[in-house]
């Protein structure tokens, strides 16, 4: 019986290892076990309740919780999660269920567009001036970059044909997949995954206008918002540390923290807010 125990033991271990080395960073299994729990959760209603609104409630309960993971499949796209790539395309198809962004939309419009861009305001993805010259409210701004998402990444696609090409391959099967489970299930699909796709891409959009909106500035240090508030950070992955994420976009978000303190004496005080946690 011992023995037995050992070898069950033995090899939970085994396979717990196993889980842990497909991933590059140690800091991403916590927050993909959360959001691959939610797709769980959002199939399993999806099979067993047929209640409007019951999914109705769902809908509008999970806008925020789904909104948060918009932060983490951000991360996604600059910092791939695992190091098979199969494994990243089968995460990205539940993280577009979830908020609206399919593979590599992010990384053309944001990673390689935002990011390049985001100071010159004719050029910028996500600009928050109009061709005038004048600066966009918060619902116009939000308005237009979430519905010019996918026009704008696929136009920075031109510039970088091989990731566009995996971005249309796996966007058309993404939406051939909803299309199916809509079908099958339309009211289950309209409040489980077309709805929170919709509200989540608008969402993303409006959380980003504080970032860089009338900060007109060619100096990096300056062109952001950073809120150092734990719980937003926590929810965020750090997102909230927005001057180091721009300063180096490669650097994983689990280490913006200790970038963040060697850059944070170039950062104007006004451009930070919230508040830190006691070093230890
Ligand atoms: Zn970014």
């Amino acid at each position: 019986m011992s023995d037995n125990l050992v070898l069950i033991f033995g090899s939970l271990e085994h396979s717990r290892k196993e889980i842990k080395s497909l991933f590059r960073f140690p800091a991403d299994r916590t927050p993909v076990a959360f959001i691959l729990a939610l797709s769980c959760l959002d199939f399993l209603l999806y099979f067993l309740v047929h209640s409007t609104i019951f999914l109705f409630c769902y809908w509008l309960i999970m806008a925020f919780p789904k909104m948060l993971i918009c932060a983490w499949s951000h991360h996604h796209q600059h910092t791939g999660t695992f190091r098979n790539k199969s494994l990243d395309r089968i995460l990205e198809f539940f993280y577009a269920l979830h908020t609206g962004v399919t593979t590599h939309l992010w990384r053309l419009h944001h990673v390689l567009g935002h990011h390049l861009n985001y100071l010159d305001q004719n050029k910028d993805e996500s600009r928050w001036k109009r061709d005038s010259g004048e600066s966009m409210g918060e619902v116009e701004y939000s308005f237009i970059v979430a519905l010019t998402a996918y026009y704008r990444g696929y136009k920075v696609g031109g510039r970088y044909q091989k990731v566009r090409r995996v971005f249309i391959k796996y966007t058309l099967i993404t939406f051939s997949i909803l299309f199916l489970l809509t079908w099958f299930n339309p009211v289950g699909a309209l409040f489980l995954f077309i709805l929170p796709m919709l509200t989540s891409l608008l969402l993303t959009a409006w959380t980003t206008y504080d970032h860089h909106s009338e900060l007109d500035t060619d100096d990096v240090f300056s062109a952001s918002r950073n809120n150092v508030g734990k719980i937003y950070n926590l929810l965020t992955g750090n997102l909230g540390l927005h001057t180091a994420h721009h300063y180096k976009q490669g650097v994983h978000w689990s280490k913006l923290p200790e970038l963040h303190e060697k850059i944070k004496s170039k950062i104007p005080p006004e451009l930070i807010s919230g508040t830190e946690p006691e070093s230890a």
